[in-house]
């Protein structure tokens, strides 16, 4: 069997499989964490901006009550959101997760975007999120990257978070944050399926000791189910499962096509966080590492690259693009 763990840069072991937790009502949340733990799982992807930090925290902490778990075997990764970059907001917002989450501290703590959106009060608004229709969840603050990295630094020093990373971050920001960081720079999550392979940014962090998680594995499919604006440059791509060199691998090894996409990115120790809300999916996600494809079918996979990128807020954002991947 494959290695299962990333060592991070921080020293920390992270698990090479997870599960995301975007979309995964609130109402849900507990049931479907408790029972992702029971089928496996052991890392959990969330977000502010996911709204369900403390029903999921709820949920692991039923399973170390039942004594299904540690705390120490569990690794919660979580993000700031854009409208918190100010040192004084992340500081503040990483201790509000951390409370939400309810465990002690924040395995992994990562930069959501990066741009930074003027302050909402969280007090006042339920869901600061920015495609609600609504000119100030997107206005523009002028914080750099630094100041907010360097916050995020102290919440190591101050034992909140372990590890700190960043989301959604091109090479040359990387290079950048590299100069001045105090602690190590563990982590980079980014879209990542064969429509968006991003080869030269996996291999850039790589080359530098920074571990890549993938999210939206199964590319559109996330996708498709989103509002008009979001779901627009989906619509009408065919569904990776369905393609030709995804359906051929699936059927030498006689697994599904998910699980040959979420092995094209392990194989090459990409971490991924599928989401699932269905607890067959679920469980299928998480076998993912017993089978390993030849170098010729890891090749005809990349080769559906066309760019095509999803989580793009320079397109689903019209009104006040963020161009962040310029
Ligand atoms: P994903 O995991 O690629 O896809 C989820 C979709 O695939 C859902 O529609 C799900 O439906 C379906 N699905 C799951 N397992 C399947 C299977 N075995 N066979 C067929 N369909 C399956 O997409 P994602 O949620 O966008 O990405 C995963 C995680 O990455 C998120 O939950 C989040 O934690 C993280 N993420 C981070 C960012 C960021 O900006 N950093 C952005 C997006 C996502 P069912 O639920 O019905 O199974």
């Amino acid at each position: 069997m494959a290695k299962s763990t990333i060592t991070l840069a921080s020293g920390k072991e992270m698990p090479l499989v997870g599960f995301g937790l975007w979309k995964v009502p609130k109402e849900t949340a507990a049931d479907t964490v408790y029972n992702a733990i029971k089928a496996g799982y052991r890392l959990f992807d969330g977000a502010y901006d996911y709204q369900n930090e403390k029903e999921a925290g709820e949920g692991i902490q039923r399973a170390i009550t039942n004594g299904l778990v540690t705390r120490s075997e569990i690794f919660i990764t979580t993000k700031l959101w854009n409208n918190y970059h100010r040192r004084e907001h992340a500081i503040e917002m990483a201790k509000r997760q951390s409370d939400a989450w309810g465990l002690g501290y924040i395995d992994l703590f990562l930069m959501h975007f990066p741009c930074a959106l003027k302050y909402i009060d969280p007090a006042t608004r339920q869901y600061p999120a920015w495609w609600i229709d609504d000119s100030g969840t997107v206005a523009p603050d002028n914080v750099p990257i630094r100041e907010t990295w360097e916050a995020m630094e102290s919440l190591v020093d101050d034992g909140i978070a372990c590890s700190i990373g960043v989301s959604n971050f091109q090479a040359q920001s990387l290079y950048d944050i590299k100069t001045y960081a105090r602690h190590p720079l563990s982590a980079l999550q980014i879209e990542h399926h064969p429509y968006l392979a991003q080869p030269e940014l996996v291999q850039m962090a790589q080359e530098n000791g920074i571990a890549v998680t993938a999210y939206s594995s199964f590319g559109p499919q996330s996708f498709v189910e989103l509002p008009p604006a979001f779901s627009k440059r989906a619509r009408g791509i065919p569904l990776l499962f369905d393609a030709e060199p995804v359906r051929a691998v699936a059927g030498k090894y006689g697994v599904s096509p998910a699980r040959v996409l979420l092995r094209w990115a392990t194989q090459r120790n990409i971490a991924v966080i599928p989401k699932s809300n269905n607890q067959t999916r679920l469980a299928e996600n998480l076998d993912v590492l017993g089978f390993d494809l030849t170098t010729e079918e890891i090749e005809a996979i990349t080769a559906l690259d066309r760019g095509l990128r999803f989580n793009d807020p320079g397109f689903y954002l019209p009104d006040y693009p963020l161009r962040i991947f310029a």
